[in-house]
């Protein structure tokens, strides 16, 4: 799978990146990270990608033309279908003004085999290249950040470990927290016994059906105590499921 990252900080990203399990999967070819350097397209000597917004106020705002001109880089370097309007890749645009992230739209980028994240800076981005490429708008929460390459990675990150092979057989992205709309349970290494406090004897047992139904229950517990909000639409879904 392809990210095309487009960006005013290429190194950040390609160092965080680059690192542990995403570093595994670009090392064996599970990932590619393409990282555009947005100032390359800059349109004066001065490398200068910015200007002041129209109608006043504080800030700068990136230009039209840098990111008009990295996107069609990224276009030109695919396929010649990528440039057919139906086929185009996906853009995301990392803004807070877009749709939370959540696990069930990596889940859906993580079938695409080329992936386009625009990353603004400053005050964000001239809105006219924004209608013209971007196809999602995506949020990582209501809070505001000096850029968008935090929320890239993040993406990346929530993306690609649900591409086959990236995790290995002991991280499996099965019975995680969210993957079937609960949070996890809690889990516990050695020693069997820390500072007095002892592991659940059952985890001991080796009654793997006591001990899933245990993981159940803990999981239930836990999702309606600290996210009640994911436990009610559980427990609908799962009232509408006995019903039919
Ligand atoms: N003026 C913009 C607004 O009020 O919507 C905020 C611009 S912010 C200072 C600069 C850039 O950081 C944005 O263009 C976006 O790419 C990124 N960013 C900031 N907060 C974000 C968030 N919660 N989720 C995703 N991207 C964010």
């Amino acid at each position: 799978m392809n990210f095309h990252i487009m960006t005013l900080f290429p190194d950040m990203i390609d160092n965080a990146l680059s690192e542990s399990i995403t570093g595994r999967a670009i090392k064996n070819g599970l990932i590619n990270i393409d990282t555009v350097n947005i100032r390359d397209f800059a349109q004066n000597k001065y490398g200068h990608v910015d200007d002041y917004t129209y109608g006043g106020g504080a800030g700068m705002l990136m230009q039209a033309e840098p990111v008009y001109l990295a996107y069609r880089s990224i276009i030109e370097k695919l396929p010649v279908e990528a440039d057919d309007e139906d086929k185009k890749p996906r853009v995301i645009y990392m803004t807070p003004q877009g749709t939370t992230f959540t696990q069930a739209m990596a889940k859906e980028y993580s079938k695409e085999e080329n992936l386009i994240i625009l990353c603004g800076h400053y005050e964000g981005i001239d809105e006219r290249v924004l209608e013209m490429i971007v196809t999602d708008n995506v949020s990582i929460g209501d809070f505001v950040l000096t850029g968008g390459e935090l929320p890239a990675m993040m993406i990346v990150d929530a993306v690609s470990r649900l591409v086959p092979g990236v995790l290995g057989k002991e991280e499996s992205a099965l019975y995680e927290s969210f993957y079937d709309g609960l949070l996890e349970y809690p889990q516990y290494t050695r020693p069997e016994v820390f500072m007095g406090k002892a592991v659940p004897e059952v985890l001991l047992s080796g009654h793997h059906k006591n001990i899933e139904k245990w993981r159940y229950e803990q999981s239930l517990e836990r999702t309606r105590q600290r996210r009640p909000d994911l436990y009610d639409k559980y427990m609908n879904n799962k009232d509408k499921k006995t019903k039919n």
